[in-house]
C-alpha cells in the first residue's frame, strides 16, 4: 500500500520528517508493506507553481491508499483566485472525508489540565456547517450586502447529519458504548433540531449504546470539570473544531492532538492543530500529533483491508508513544520535558525497535 505525504507549512515539514522516520522504523520492524511518496503543497508549491494545491497532487491523493497532511498556514494564503487554496478543506471536500475523528486521552503520570482524566473521541462533521467554502453550490457562504453588514450561511443537512451519527455509533460500539450529541438547539432550533432528529433516529437503531445530549456551551465547561463522563461525542463542524482543541490541550497539550479525516473510500491523517508559525524552525514542535494521526491512518487501512499487521503496527506506535510520555525526561518541551522534535523522534524510534522485534 502507498500513502501520499504532504508536509505543509510552518512546523509541518519538521513534524512530517519525524513521522516519516517513525514510519521507516515501524515498517522495517514489522515488515509491513507500506511505502510513501512525498509531494509539495502549501506556500512552497505556491512559490514554485502558483498554487498551494497543484492539480497533480490532488489526483495523486485520489489514487493513494491514504494521505498524510501536515498543517497548512491558511491565514497567510492569498485569495483562491491567486493560488491560495485551503489544502485541508479542499481535500476534505474533494475526497468526501466526512468524518473528522479526534481522540483525546489523558495518560498515567502525564499532567493534564482538566479536573478529571479523559478518554474520549470527538466525531466532527466535516463537509458542511459554518464553513464558507463548503455550503453553497456556487459562491461563498459569506455575504456582504452592504459595507456594514456581513452574513454567514450555515448548512445542516439530514444526510450529512445521519452519516456522521452512524460513524459515531459505529465507533462507540468498539469503545465504552456511549454517544453524546453536542448541539445548540435552544437558539438554533431549526438547524440543530434537524441534526438532533437524525442523530436520535440513529440512536434508536442502536439500543445497546447509551445516548444523551449536551448543549455546546455547557459541554465546554464539562470538558474541564468532568470529562470522564464522555466517550464518543458527535457534533457539527465548528463546534467539533473548537471542542477538540480544548479537549486535547486539557489532556496535556495540543501537540498530542491526533486525527483522521475519513470517508467511505479515502482517509487522511492530519494533526488537529495549525502550522504553529510561532515555533517554526526551532526544533521544539511536538511531533506526536502527526505521528499518532498516522497510526490512526494505518489502523484505518488495516481494518479496511483486513490486514492484522497494519493494525499491529498502529498499536506499536501508540504504545511506544505512551512509553515515552511516561517518563518526564523523555517528553517534549510543550509537555515540560527537555526534548526537541528530533531528539524525541530518535528516542521514539528506539522504543519502536524494541516493541517491533518479533
Ligand atoms: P496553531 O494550532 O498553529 O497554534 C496554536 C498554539 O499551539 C501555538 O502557540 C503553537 O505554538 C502551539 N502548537 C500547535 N501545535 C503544536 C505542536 N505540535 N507542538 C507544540 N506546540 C504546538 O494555531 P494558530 O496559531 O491559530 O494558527 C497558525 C496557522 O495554522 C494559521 O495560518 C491557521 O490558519 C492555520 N491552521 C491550520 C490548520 C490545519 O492545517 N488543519 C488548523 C488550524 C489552523
Amino acid at each position: 500500500m502507498q500513502v501520499l505525504v504532504l508536509p505543509g507549512d510552518g512546523i509541518g515539514p519538521e513534524i512530517t520528517d519525524a513521522t516519516l522516520l517513525v514510519l521507516q522504523h515501524v515498517t522495517r520492524a514489522l515488515s509491513i508493506d507500506l511505502t510513501w511518496d512525498v509531494q509539495e503543497i502549501g506556500l512552497a508549491a505556491l512559490q514554485r507553481v502558483g498554487t498551494t494545491l497543484p492539480a497533480s497532487v490532488l489526483d495523486a491523493c485520489r489514487r493513494a491508499d491514504g494521505v498524510i497532511l501536515g498543517p497548512v498556514s491558511t491565514a497567510d494564503y492569498p485569495a483562491r483566485d491567486t493560488g491560495g487554496v485551503n489544502v485541508s478543506a479542499a481535500l476534505r471536500i474533494q475526497l468526501d472525508l466526512f468524518a473528522n475523528v479526534r481522540p483525546s486521552r489523558t495518560r498515567e503520570g502525564l499532567q493534564h489540565w482538566g479536573r478529571t482524566p479523559m478518554d474520549l473521541v470527538i466525531v466532527r462533521e466535516n463537509t458542511e456547517g459554518f464553513y464558507a467554502d463548503r455550503n453553497m453550490h456556487s459562491g461563498s457562504g459569506e455575504l456582504m450586502p452592504t459595507p456594514d453588514l456581513a452574513l454567514s450561511i450555515r448548512k445542516i443537512s439530514a444526510p450529512a447529519s445521519s452519516r456522521i451519527a452512524r460513524a459515531a455509533f459505529e465507533l462507540a460500539a468498539t469503545r465504552r458504548r456511549h454517544v453524546t450529541a453536542v448541539h445548540k438547539s435552544n437558539v438554533l432550533g431549526v438547524t440543530e433540531g434537524l441534526l438532533l432528529r437524525e442523530v436520535r433516529q440513529v440512536a434508536k437503531a442502536h439500543p445497546d449504546i447509551a445516548y444523551d445530549e449536551q448543549l455546546v456551551d455547557s459541554m465546554a465547561a464539562l470538558l474541564v470539570r468532568d470529562a470522564t463522563r464522555f466517550d464518543v461525542i458527535v457534533t457539527t463542524n465548528m463546534f467539533g473544531d473548537i471542542l477538540s482543541d480544548e479537549a486535547s490541550e486539557l489532556s496535556g497539550s495540543l501537540g498530542l492532538a491526533a486525527s483522521i479525516n475519513a470517508g467511505d473510500r479515502h482517509c487522511m491523517a492530519q494533526a488537529q492543530h495549525g502550522s504553529a508559525p510561532d515555533i517554526e524552525g526551532q526544533n521544539t514542535a511536538n511531533p506526536v500529533s502527526l505521528i499518532l494521526s498516522t497510526a490512526m491512518l494505518i489502523d484505518w487501512l488495516g481494518r479496511r483491508h483486513n490486514n492484522a499487521d497494519f493494525t499491529a503496527a498502529a498499536r506499536i506506535i501508540e504504545t511506544s508513544v505512551d512509553a515515552m510520555l511516561r517518563t518526564p525526561s523523555r517528553r517534549t518541551i510543550d509537555l515540560g520535558g527537555p526534548l526537541g522534535t528530533s531528539a524525541f523522534t530518535s528516542e521514539l524510534c528506539k522504543e519502536i525497535d524494541l516493541h517491533g522485534v518479533r
